[in-house]
């Protein structure tokens, strides 16, 4: 790891620290995988039913509460079961106000900034998305409930294989995983109507930039220590640059950084 770089904390303090946050925590939740829980065809299982009062909390007291107006993200929300992406583990705190601990030192956003980033991308149903960073694929299972097509791209290789099977599990078929460094997007599917960041790269990546079709919106996390939100859009005119919300993300790290030693 190079000076400079920030190292996420360990997996124990996001715990410690996600317990103390969590004001309630789901009973007896079933652990593993079950085969139902594919929300996109409207099956409802046990398991959904359980979790859906913690949703509905998540959505109402997380979401709506601080802002986030759109009623198809809010619905979106509703339905991605967001504690089959975390480790069984902490599935009971799944739906806390926090960030959590997904393995391998990287972590699934808080709900809220999950929120935040989904709406800021004004998505339509026909739109066609590139997520950088898959993670444990519970932004890219939102943006499939949301967009036409989402493409994903993650850098540690055992997430994104895994994400990749949990999503084709649970029926996410319009989302496409792969492998690799998120810096050079996907040319083959570009042009994009929108492009979100979940790790943080020092500058925003000039190849996501030109992936960028006209009317589309980026939202990117930018910086080292101090991070800003970013909303590019690019408009007749040119680029439009906003700054939206001050964030702490982890660091876009450069595939050299990840290779096995
Ligand atoms: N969107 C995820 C959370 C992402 S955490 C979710 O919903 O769970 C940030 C992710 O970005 C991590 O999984 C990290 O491995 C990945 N990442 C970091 N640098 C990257 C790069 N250059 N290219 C692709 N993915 C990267």
């Amino acid at each position: 790891m190079k000076p400079g770089r920030c190292k996420p904390p360990q997996s124990l303090t996001w715990l410690l620290m996600a317990f103390s946050l969590f004001p309630y925590t789901l009973s007896s939740l079933p652990q593993g995988r079950s085969d139902s829980g594919n929300e996109r065809s409207g099956v409802d299982s046990s398991e959904l039913q359980k979790t859906r009062e913690a949703r509905e909390r998540m959505v109402n007291e997380q979401m709506a509460a601080r802002g986030i107006r759109d009623p198809r993200v809010l619905e979106a929300f509703r339905r991605v079961p967001r504690h089959r992406f975390v480790p069984p583990e902490i599935q009971a705190i799944a739906y806390a106000d926090s960030p959590l601990p997904i393995g391998l030192g990287q972590t699934i956003s808080q709900p809220y900034i999950v929120a935040f980033m989904t709406e800021a991308l004004e998505l339509r149903p026909s739109d066609r998305v590139l997520e950088i960073g898959t993670g444990s694929g519970y932004q890219a299972a939102v943006l499939a409930l949301l967009a036409r097509e989402v493409y994903s791209i993650e850098i540690v290789k055992q997430l994104g294989k895994q994400a990749e099977a949990r999503l084709k599990q649970m029926g996410y078929s319009n989302v496409r995983v792969r492998i690799g460094d998120g810096y050079y997007g996907w040319p083959e599917a570009a042009p994009f109507d929108a492009i979100v960041v979940t790790a943080a790269p020092p500058d925003v990546p000039p190849a996501l930039v030109a992936q960028l079709r006209p009317g589309g919106r980026m939202v990117v996390p930018v910086g080292r220590w101090v991070q800003n939100l970013i909303r590019l859009r690019r408009t007749a005119n040119g680029l439009e640059r906003e700054s939206l919300l001050p964030v702490r993300f982890v660091p876009m790290v450069p595939e050299a950084e990840r290779m096995p030693r």
